[in-house]
């Protein structure tokens, strides 16, 4: 067996505990040295007998005097009992449905017994406590030890993969592996951060002497994580930097007339964004940058103009966007802003088979989708807008210069290289990407994760927009919060109302399918089609309300949206499906219902839906949670007006899988864990940039550059 064995070849690991393995990306003998605990459990005192307290934890050494197991009243619950006694006294011992143990431990037995002293009908007892079987009461080596007496690994579990299960399986194979796995890291970082060598690290950090050998390893491997997540994504800007782009030359005449055609003044932001964009277009490298800019900020104008000189270079650009209804606002507006232009732009989805096109004498056609594949292959088309259907293998591009990516952050290079046109006997041109989101991020992943995109920031927006008014409405505040809505219905305003869910009820499934496990406040959740009930038939009786969740067909979405925007609805109850870029003028009022379920990154995005229109808006939380956390998030929300800075209060107090797409990546545990952890980001970039300087190809570094490729396997930055 080596490292890069499957676990299928460990004699004790069955096809079940193969698959939960699985589950949790678990494959090789490597990736399961490598599936750390996240804490210890500290049993390392053992005591006499005759010193243990109730109600506290405790590890005593004893033999067994007699054991047997017996059924409970309650029937179904098998008891299993013993005594076990030491040279200072003797403890009763019970354990709950554990039928095996009888199996186990056997009376003369020696046992190591960790857990807690309770109080029952005869006296205290040893409840459930962790055992294990000792051949001798003397001299007791701690490596010795597993599960009890000494700091013992408590790992993230999945059902039915326990801790023990998983210390019984990692002892023998780090025994036999930890002076067989290479070093990774180069000689002088670990001379430089005094860090453990893999070979101590790594069965300290399973199962460590003391709490102090423990953080040591920890933070080794902290380390190692987020340098090979910045070794990848440096590494693939160094290879991004290595291939060839279509050059775009800047057209000044052009952008001047385009710019002189809009009906408002780009702010500085806009103007300096731009400018960055078209740089970049003009270097036969492909571009790769993020166009960061809070709602209503203008980056699709800015997308505009960069698609505009692409175009009048003679190539094609390519304009993704999350959802249909949104794609087909960029249409729209596309459209609009390119108007005196003469810009061929067509539309894709991936349900209609009819797809909307534009001619160029600015009517819109509908052509069958064959022809318009047909016409994007041909390059007679200048702007293809649509949905995930732009990157389907049947849509080719002539000369394709350009991808706009509205709310996705990040679009492959795999995906990239596909959209990318090879024609015989030609060199293979990748097209500038330029990725566009209203969700901030937070520095530290902006360094990481993201750290192989340049940025450009729209940190200001159009003058004369109004500061959003925030509250978070008290319970007793309800039916105020209802007459102002009432209110501002009458002077032609509209409303959103954000349910966190769809349906009422406890669907075990489905709770499971969302990875919810916060049941209880699940099951109060507010959902969409209670509270469109009530509030048209009870609330509202005299509006008109409408509702959107994300199960109904695409043609009644797009239905509800296009009454919505021509005010044939006040009040709109819908899921998060609003939540990205969809621009409704007339909306001035958001209420969020269950605000303590979003981020708040999240919830930023929902108070973005408002205030587009010079007109006071208002921003209404309510929340139902007593517990302090979600006050303290949702005051941040009403406080701050810095999306970086609220999502870097989201990653404090939610952590990095609170963020929208972080479960996907595939980061492992410890690496994810300190995504928030600025200085020690910074100290990985720098020390990831440094040796890449200096080893572009990791040369001198091969068991690095192995353990590189495999890290890259695992982790899908998308
Ligand atoms: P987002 O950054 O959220 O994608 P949009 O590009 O949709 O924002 O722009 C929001 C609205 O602001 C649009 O109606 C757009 O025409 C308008 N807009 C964009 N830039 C400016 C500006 N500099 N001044 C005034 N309005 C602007
Ligand atoms: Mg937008």
């Amino acid at each position: 067996m080596d490292l890069d064995t499957s676990i299928k070849e460990i004699s004790r690991v069955g096809p079940s505990f193969l698959r939960k393995l699985g589950k949790m990306g678990i494959k090789t003998v490597e990736n399961l040295l490598r599936h750390f605990p996240y804490r210890y459990e500290d049993f390392s005192d053992i005591i006499p007998i005759a010193k243990v307290k109730l109600n506290e934890t405790c590890c005593v050494l004893g033999k067994i005097l007699e054991i047997k197991s017996s059924r409970t009243w309650k029937r179904r619950m098998i008891l299993t009992q013993a005594i076990v006694q030491d040279n200072s006294s003797a403890i009763k011992v019970v354990w709950f449905n554990q039928p095996y143990l009888i199996k186990t431990l056997k009376q003369g037995d020696v046992v190591c017994l960790a857990g807690k002293v309770s109080f029952g009908d005869k006296g205290i007892f040893l409840s459930n406590p962790a055992y294990e079987k000792i051949s001798t009461f003397r001299n007791i080596e701690i490596s010795s030890l597993t599960h009890t007496g000494r700091l013992v690994p408590v790992y993230p579990e999945t059902e039915g993969l326990s801790s023990r299960w998983l210390r019984y399986i990692l002892k023998p194979l780090l025994l036999e592996f930890k002076n067989k796995i290479p070093e990774i890291l180069p000689e002088k970082i670990i001379k430089a951060e005094n860090f453990l060598p893999i070979k101590q690290a790594i069965w300290q950090v399973h199962f460590p002497d003391s709490v102090a050998q423990a953080e040591k390893a920890r933070a080794r491997f902290s380390f190692e994580e987020l340098f090979l997540i910045e070794l990848s994504v440096l590494k693939e800007r160094l290879r991004l930097n290595k291939e060839k782009a279509p050059a775009i030359p800047l057209n000044v005449e052009l952008t001047k007339e385009f710019v002189s055609f809009l009906p408002f003044k780009l702010t500085d932001a806009q103007k300096k964004c731009t400018w960055q964009i078209l740089k970049d277009l003009e270097k036969p490298r492909p571009m790769s940058r993020l166009l960061e800019g809070d709602v209503g900020s203008g980056k699709t104008v800015v997308g505009v103009i960069a698609a505009l000189n692409v175009v009048k270079a003679g190539f094609q650009t390519a304009f993704m966007a999350p959802t249909e209804i949104l794609a087909k606002q960029h249409f729209q507006e596309v459209i609009k802003l390119l108007k005196p232009f003469k810009v061929k732009i067509a539309f894709l989805t991936g349900k209609e088979d009819k797809i909307v096109a534009q001619k160029l004498e600015n009517e819109i056609l509908e052509i069958s989708r064959q022809k318009l594949l047909d016409k994007a292959r041909k390059g007679e088309i200048d702007i293809l807008i649509g949905t995930h259907a732009l990157i389907q293998d049947k849509v080719k591009f002539k000369n394709l210069a350009l991808c706009i990516i509205d709310e996705q952050h990040r679009f492959g290079v795999e995906q990239r290289a596909k959209l990318s046109t090879s024609r015989a006997g030609e060199e293979k041109l990748i097209p500038h990407l330029l990725s566009m989101t209203a969700t901030p991020i937070p520095r530290t992943l902006a360094l990481t994760v993201y750290g192989d995109l340049d940025l450009s920031i729209l940190d200001e927006m159009p003058k004369g927009r109004k500061k959003i008014i925030t509250k978070v409405i008290p319970p007793e505040d309800r039916n105020k919060a209802y007459d102002f809505i009432k209110e501002q219905v009458k002077l032609g305003n509209q409303v959103f109302v954000i349910c966190p869910r769809i349906e009422a009820g406890n669907n075990q499934a489905e709770k499971d399918k969302k990875g919810e496990k916060d049941i209880l406040g699940w099951a109060e959740a507010k959902a969409v089609k209670e509270e469109y009930e009530k509030l048209r038939k009870e609330i509202f009786p005299e509006l008109k309300v409408g509702m959107l969740h994300g199960r109904m067909k695409t043609k009644e979405k797009e239905k509800i949206m296009k009454d919505f925007k021509n005010k044939k609805i006040d009040i709109l109850v819908s899921t998060s499906v609003v939540e990205v870029g969809i621009d409704i003028q007339g909306a001035t009022v958001m209420m969020i219902e269950g605000a303590e379920r979003f981020g708040l990154a999240q919830l930023y995005q929902f108070r973005g839906r408002v205030g587009r229109a010079n007109v006071q808006s208002y921003c209404f939380l309510f929340t139902d949670s007593p517990a302090r956390k979600t006050r303290q998030r949702l005051e941040a929300i009403v406080k701050t007006e810095n999306g970086f800075e609220l999502a870097q209060k989201d990653l404090e107090i939610r952590g990095p899988g609170s963020l929208s797409g972080v479960k996907q990546w595939g980061i492992p545990d410890l690496a994810m864990e300190n995504l928030k952890n600025l200085p020690l980001v910074e100290k990985t970039r720098q020390a990831a940039q440094e040796l890449l300087a200096e080893d572009p190809d990791l040369k001198k570094y091969s068991p690095l550059k192995e353990r590189l490729k495999k890290f890259k396997k695992r982790i899908h930055l998308e």
